[in-house]
């Protein structure tokens, strides 16, 4: 059961249009938003039992709020 299926490659991680994933803080597009490297795999985009990160969706980063707005 360890059957691995080719990926299919993924779009440039700063891709606005790209799916959210669970460690984002605001929707990819965002204004005042910036890609900060995942502080779950350390920017890997694997976990430690070289499973994809959840966290990020293996993109390796997610999207936090920067800036001082509001
Ligand atoms: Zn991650």
């Amino acid at each position: 059961m360890s059957e691995e299926k080719p990926k299919a490659p993924r779009e440039e991680a700063s891709d606005p249009e790209r799916a959210p994933a669970p460690g984002d803080e605001v929707e990819p597009g965002t204004q005042g938003a910036a890609e900060t490297i995942c502080d779950v795999c350390d920017g890997s985009g694997k976990l430690e039992g070289g499973e994809e990160c959840t966290n990020c969706n293996g993109t390796g980063v997610v999207i936090k709020a920067v800036g001082g707005g509001g």
